[in-house]
C-alpha cells in the first residue's frame, strides 16, 4: 500500500500579519474571531478573502471541460511565467493584507456588473493549437458594448493609485519628451538642455493606461473576435449588426481602462493592436509551455512584481542569486 502523501501545493494558507508566520485560513479565521491583538484584520475580512480565492485550475478546469490539454487566462498569460510555474509547483502563504485590495475590488465589480446596457462580465474562451499543445484561453471583460463602429471594451480597475495627466517638457526640435539626466532635463537626442532655453515646450500628456492593462484589453479582443458570431446570436445583436454593416468579427471601435479610486474616476483610451497582441499571445504562452522553468524578469519595468511574488524564496534559491530590483543593481 502507498502510504506517502502529496505535499500541497499552491495557496495553502495565510502568513500572519504580525508573527510573519504561516498559519491555515480557518487559524487565521478563529484568530480574528477571538479579537486578534494588533492585527488590522477583522473577521468578515478574512472570510471575505478566503472565500473569494478562485481555483488555481480555473482555467485548466474549463480546458478540460473544451477538451484542450491546457488553459490559460488573460491574467496569467501577462503575469510573471516563472512565478505561474512554481506556484504549481510549490506552497506558498500570502499576508491577508496583500490580498485584500484584490478582494476590495472584486467587491466593486460585482456591483458595475449589474449595470445591463452591455454584455458584462461574460466568460469568453478560445481554443487553438500551439507547439503542439491544444490550448484554451480564458478571459472574462467587464463590459464589451456593441457601437455602431463595432466592439467596444471596458475594464475597470480599482486602485489607489490611478494614472494622471500631466504637464511634460518636449524638445522643439525633435518633438521628443524629455527626462531629468544627470546634468538636467535632457532631449533623447540633443542631450542635456537649459530648462528656460526656448527649445523647450510643455504640454499637457493625459493619463495613460498601464502596459499590462492594455495588453489585457487586447487580448479580451481576441477572444471577442473568436466568440463574435456566437456573441450577436446569443444577445440578439443581429439588427444592430445589419443597421450598421458591422462584420462581428472585425468591427471593433477600440477599449478604455477606467481606474476607479475613492476620490475619482480616470478613463485611459486603449489602442487596439491585433498584431501585437497575437505576437504577446505567441511569447508568453512559449514561455509558459515551455519544458524548462521560464528565467527570472529581467525587465525594469516588470521588476515590481518581485516586491509581491509569493514564491519569491524558492525563485531566489533556484536562481542562486538575489532577484528583482537588487539583481537589477548588482548587475549595472
Ligand atoms: S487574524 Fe491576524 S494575527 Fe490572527 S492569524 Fe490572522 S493575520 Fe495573524
Ligand atoms: S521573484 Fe520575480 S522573477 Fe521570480 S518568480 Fe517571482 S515575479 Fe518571477
Amino acid at each position: 500500500m502507498d502510504t506517502t502523501t502529496a505535499t500541497p501545493v499552491g495557496l495553502v494558507g495565510f502568513l500572519c500579519e504580525v508573527t510573519e508566520e504561516p498559519v491555515t485560513f480557518q487559524e487565521c479565521q478563529a484568530c480574528a474571531q477571538r479579537g486578534a491583538p494588533g492585527c488590522p484584520m477583522v473577521p468578515a475580512i478574512i472570510h471575505d478573502i478566503a472565500s473569494s480565492i478562485r481555483s488555481p485550475e480555473y482555467a485548466n478546469d474549463l480546458a478540460k471541460q473544451a477538451g484542450a490539454e491546457v488553459g490559460f487566462s488573460a491574467t496569467e498569460l501577462l503575469g510573471c511565467p516563472r512565478q505561474y510555474r512554481l506556484k504549481k509547483q510549490h506552497p506558498y502563504w500570502e499576508k491577508p493584507s496583500g490580498m485584500y485590495r484584490m478582494t476590495f475590488g472584486s467587491g466593486y465589480h460585482a456591483a458595475l456588473s449589474k449595470y445591463s446596457a452591455g454584455i458584462a462580465e461574460e466568460t469568453l474562451t478560445w481554443k487553438f493549437k500551439l507547439l503542439g499543445k491544444s490550448v484554451l484561453l480564458v478571459g472574462t471583460p467587464d463590459l464589451i458594448e456593441l457601437k455602431p463602429d463595432g466592439w467596444f471594451i471596458t475594464d475597470y480597475k480599482v486602485t489607489g493609485n490611478p494614472p494622471f495627466g500631466r504637464k511634460v517638457p518636449i524638445c522643439n526640435h525633435c518633438d521628443l519628451e524629455m527626462y531629468k539626466g544627470d546634468d538636467g532635463l535632457t532631449c533623447p537626442n540633443c542631450g542635456p538642455l537649459n530648462p528656460r532655453s526656448s527649445a523647450i515646450s510643455r504640454v499637457y500628456r493625459p493619463a495613460q493606461a498601464r502596459s499590462s492593462h492594455v495588453e489585457q484589453v487586447n487580448l479580451y479582443a481576441l477572444l471577442i473576435e473568436k466568440n463574435a458570431v456566437r456573441l450577436v446570436a446569443k444577445h440578439n445583436l443581429e439588427a444592430m449588426v445589419a443597421k450598421h454593416n458591422l462584420i462581428p468579427t472585425e468591427s471593433f471601435s477600440g477599449g478604455q481602462i477606467a481606474y476607479l479610486s475613492q476620490k475619482a474616476v480616470v478613463r485611459c483610451d486603449v489602442q487596439l493592436d491585433r498584431a501585437e497582441s497575437m505576437a504577446l499571445l505567441k511569447q508568453s504562452l512559449s514561455a509558459l509551455l515551455s519544458d524548462t522553468l521560464p528565467p527570472i524578469i529581467d525587465d525594469a519595468d516588470e521588476l515590481w512584481r518581485c516586491d509581491f511574488c509569493a514564491v519569491r524564496a524558492h525563485c531566489e534559491q533556484l536562481h542562486g542569486s538575489p532577484v528583482g530590483k537588487p539583481a537589477k543593481e548588482i548587475s549595472e
